[in-house]
């Protein structure tokens, strides 16, 4: 279906829209149309919602994790394990992990992965703020819950060994399950064993 009208705006709008990952062109035409016939005030709400989104959201500045405040809430409950930080590379990957019901440490977001092919390097990525806070926080044991791609193998490995030297246990999330996957689309039930049954990040050296 081609959605060419003969109005700008539509066609503007769907460009927008159908910018959004999954969202075709006709599927972009309908919720245009949609939204179209909703009544001011919602659209308006609608649209300020994504405006104040962009404009507002904080990152949190211990684990950079996304954030109303300047701590999220994550790392300001009591009940949470400080000594456990699992190293995830976006914020997705906690909301995946955090719906497993089975994780109760802290988190540590990378950022993203290391990546020469697309000039990411560790200086990129939040990695002297995981190891400042392993050395001032006495943190027990590092979950590193990185994709199975090569670039989240690499990120792995180089955490790894700047870990080395700071006498922290490096542990990594049970291969073979979330692995291969985007960890974010791993069902809950095998991410949050793969977190229970997660080994020492050497054994995984040695496969
Ligand atoms: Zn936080």
């Amino acid at each position: 279906m081609n959605s060419s009208s003969s109005s700008k705006l539509i066609e503007e709008a769907v460009d927008q829209m159908s910018s959004l990952p999954g969202i075709g062109r006709k599927t972009a035409l309908r919720l245009v149309l949609q939204l179209l016939e909703r009544n001011k005030d919602e659209v308006d709400r609608f649209s300020r919602a994504f405006v104040n989104l962009k404009s507002e959201v904080k990152f949190c500045k211990q684990c950079h994790n996304i954030s109303d405040d300047l701590l999220c809430h994550i790392c300001v409950n009591k009940s949470r394990d400080n000594g456990l930080i699992c190293v995830v590379q976006d914020i997705r990957d906690i909301m995946a992990i955090e719906a497993t019901s089975q994780y109760f440490g802290q988190y540590h977001v990378l950022g993203g992965v290391i990546s020469p092919m697309d000039g990411i390097g560790p200086s990129d990525l939040n990695i002297n703020s995981l190891i400042s806070r392993v050395e001032e926080n006495q943190t027990k044991e590092v979950i590193i819950a990185l994709k199975g791609s090569m670039e989240g193998e690499t990120t792995g490995f180089y955490i790894y060994k700047k870990m080395e030297k700071l006498n922290v246990k490096v542990s990594t999330i049970a291969r073979g399950i979330a692995v291969g996957d985007e960890l974010e689309y791993a069902d809950e039930i095998s991410l949050g064993r793969s977190i229970l049954n997660r080994s020492l990040y050497t054994e995984s050296l040695a496969k």
